[in-house]
């Protein structure tokens, strides 16, 4: 738990993009338990301070989420939305202390420097940005940040989409994590922009098989058949597809990359081939492969309480991700025919991603970009991963993820998570500003 620090309210902070950061990294709200109630309150006192209209909405009153409008013309209403939590920092070795919001050597160190806190400072900055401005934008523009993103969005998004689906109603686009930072991929300079994402499905498997006393070895046992099982998905993938997303993003990356690679990445939009140009790309195409399979990792295994007695079931918690379209249905009938072991899986979580993809907003949004650094390509991006942006999807809302930041050398993806998550100090105002851009560029 943290305790709440003397956080600075001042009428210039929408001046101060780092100062808004490394003031939301200094508020503990590692989840579990969140406790994101002093951090949330914070923005509110900042919010009054602009005189912007806001209001909190809680399934835990320690886990509020706040609401703030700043009113704009007749379009529909852009949303902007961050979480505030983060996740734990345990066992992790840190060069500063990771709620302290440090600068040093031309980063803001901290938890949260990178998920999300800066697309947080970011996206505030803007919104009291276009407070005190004289240009009206478009539509409202609505900043939303909320808790409990890193646990699944239960006290957070998912709460909020159903329970106050009426806060949505209007809204098309929003604008979240995570996309619009700088990176290589097979070879491209490009900045990928979140257009849709994976679902998140666990599963679990229970293996049955014969039992008795440790004293007689027996053939066919649970914990055998687990094993077999863990072993058949070990280095093996499960069967492609190639979805609209996906496809979108290969194209425009096979568009960026060196010419000599252009051949290999549409190459990969041929099911008959894709694993084939895969195993070619190697280390480098992870994220490619995570696109275009139904993946499945084992987590959690259970069973066996005695020394002396063969189990006589065990079970398996598999992370299973869903491409967009795809349903648990599917992905345990690939995972039968994978295996070929006969199990009982039952689906403990099942978070659909968005069955759809609407670039209607996507061109302005790499405009932004290219406008802003030259020779620069900004990608639709299927994120491997989940974000609350499925949660959006659910009432019909178009999560792009553009909190975009300019990361250089920096080994971004691994700091994500990590001990010394860090962001370049310069690339927040730049970020601050590309997504101002993007508000005078929304158009409804
Ligand atoms: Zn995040």
């Amino acid at each position: 738990m943290g305790t709440p620090h003397e956080a600075e309210v001042a009428t210039d902070l929408h001046e101060r993009p780092v100062d808004i950061l490394r003031e939301l990294i200094r508020f503990e709200t590692v989840n579990p338990p969140g406790n994101e109630r002093p951090c949330i309150e914070w923005i509110g006192a900042v919010l009054d301070t602009y005189d912007i209209e806001h209001e909190t909405y809680a399934k835990d009153t320690d886990r509020p989420n706040l609401l703030a409008r700043v009113p704009g013309g007749d379009a529909p209403p852009l949303l902007l939305y961050g979480h505030v939590d983060v996740v734990p920092v345990t066992g992790q070795d840190w060069t500063h202390g990771p709620f302290e919001g440090v600068v040093e050597d031309g980063f803001v160190w901290g938890r949260g420097a990178l998920d999300m806190k800066d697309g947080v400072a970011m996206f505030l900055a803007a919104t009291l940005r276009l407070a005190i401005s004289d240009e009206q934008p478009a539509g409202d523009i609505l900043f939303l940040a909320v808790s409990d993103e890193e646990a699944g969005g239960d006290d957070g998004l998912r709460f909020l989409v159903e329970e106050h689906p009426e806060l949505f109603e209007e809204v098309k686009y929003a604008l979240g994590e995570f996309g619009g930072f700088s990176a290589e991929i097979a070879g491209a300079e490009v900045y990928p922009i979140q257009v849709n994402e994976k679902g998140i499905c666990w599963l679990e498997v229970t293996f049955t098989g014969s039992s008795g006393h440790g004293s007689i070895p027996r053939t066919g046992t649970a914990l055998s058949k687990l094993a077999s099982f863990v072993d058949a998905l070990d280095g093996d993938r499960l069967p492609v597809h190639v979805t609209p997303p996906a496809e979108a993003m290969i194209e425009a990356l096979a568009e960026a990359a060196p010419a000599d690679r252009r051949e290999t990445l549409l190459t990969l939009l041929d099911p008959a081939k894709t694993d084939e140009v895969l195993d070619e790309l190697g280390q480098e195409a992870v994220m490619l492969d995570a696109i275009l399979h139904n993946t499945t990792v084992p987590t959690v295994v259970s069973g066996g309480d005695k020394e002396n007695v063969i189990p006589e079931s065990v079970t398996l918690v598999l992370d299973t991700r869903l491409l967009p379209g795809q349903t648990p249905e599917d992905a345990i009938e690939e995972l039968r025919a994978l295996t070929g072991i006969e199990a009982e899986i039952e689906v403990v979580r099942y978070d659909a991603g968005p069955s759809w993809t609407d670039l209607g907003f996507f061109d302005d949004l790499a405009a932004v970009i290219e406008d802003a650094v030259e020779e620069a390509t900004a990608i639709p991006f299927l994120l491997f991963a989940g974000t609350d942006g499925r949660h959006l999807s659910r009432v019909g809302v178009q999560s792009y993820g553009f909190t975009p930041i300019q990361v250089g050398d920096l080994p971004f993806l691994d700091l994500v998570h990590s001990a010394d998550e860090r962001i370049p100090v310069e690339t927040i105002e730049w970020g601050t500003e590309r997504v101002v851009d993007a508000i005078k560029r929304y158009d409804g």
